[in-house]
């Protein structure tokens, strides 16, 4: 049976997601920005969280874990990491483990630039990722403690799956994301859809999320770094897709 997903709103700009098993009961959190929006989520479906899958370390998507593992004694899955940063951690996954909830299997892609821990959850049978604060939708993640080179690698495994994977991420970023993209590709008619999109879904209250892969490698400027055009833009022409993509992160940065 297909997983069930909901969007939770958490703190300010942050997304909570409930991945539901319908035909073991099993629930799993990704992240745990904070406790109160995903426990009343919970209490509408009448599900019970059996686990929480941890992306990285950053307080914006742990913050929840003490209080969440207190009430339902539920599963930490969380990032290896070799300072221990994340507490009340059951379980530690790297590249290629897998995690069961229920019947629903999540598989773990490392993707480190953001943070050094930071993990990726792909759930193959539902076409789908949690790529938390490493790929956002015609964004990425600040890159605070690994490098550009890394962050890029990081980007092209996710640029790997299936174009008809599904992307849900850790922040709705996306207009934002949206507006600094068009300063380098106003002429991407992708992007410009994207944008219509996104204005209409943010004017109806509406999350910008999930949207597929597919869409992403057309309209997201740092999955496009090793396109001639976009290094182009930059200043960059001819240089490495790791340093064009550099260039980009730096100029959003500073935008
Ligand atoms: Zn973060």
């Amino acid at each position: 049976m297909a997983a069930e997903i909901r969007i939770v709103p958490c703190l300010t700009d942050n997304y909570g997601y409930l991945v539901h098993d319908p035909a073991t009961g099993a629930t799993a959190s990704i992240d745990a920005p904070e406790a109160a929006p995903l426990i009343a989520a919970l209490d509408k479906e009448g599900w019970k969280l059996t686990d929480i899958l941890v992306t990285h370390h950053h307080g914006d998507h742990v913050g929840g874990i003490a209080e969440l593992k207190q009430k339902y004694h539920c599963r930490v899955v969380a990032p290896h990491d070799a300072n221990a940063k994340i507490a009340d951690v059951d379980t530690r996954v790297a590249e290629g483990d897998h995690v069961r909830i229920g019947n629903l299997t999540a598989r773990v892609l490392e993707t480190p630039g953001h943070t050094l821990d930071h993990i990726s959850y792909v759930f193959d049978d539902d076409r789908t990722l949690f790529a938390a604060d490493t790929l956002f939708s015609i964004g990425c993640g600040r890159v605070f403690e690994g490098s550009y080179p890394m962050m890029w690698d990081s980007l092209l495994k996710l640029r790997a799956l299936p174009d008809d994977f599904k992307l849900y991420c850790g922040h709705e970023y996306t207009a934002s994301n949206v507006k600094f993209a068009l300063s380098i590709e106003p002429d991407n008619a992708d992007l410009q859809a994207r944008a219509k999109q996104v204005e209409q879904q943010r004017a109806a209250g509406k999350p910008t999320l999930p949207v597929t892969l597919g869409e992403e490698k057309k309209a997201n400027v740092f999955l496009r770094a090793d396109v001639p055009s976009v290094a182009a833009a930059v200043g960059k022409a001819g240089e490495s897709a790791a340093d064009v993509f550099g260039e980009i992160r730096e100029r959003k940065n500073n935008s």
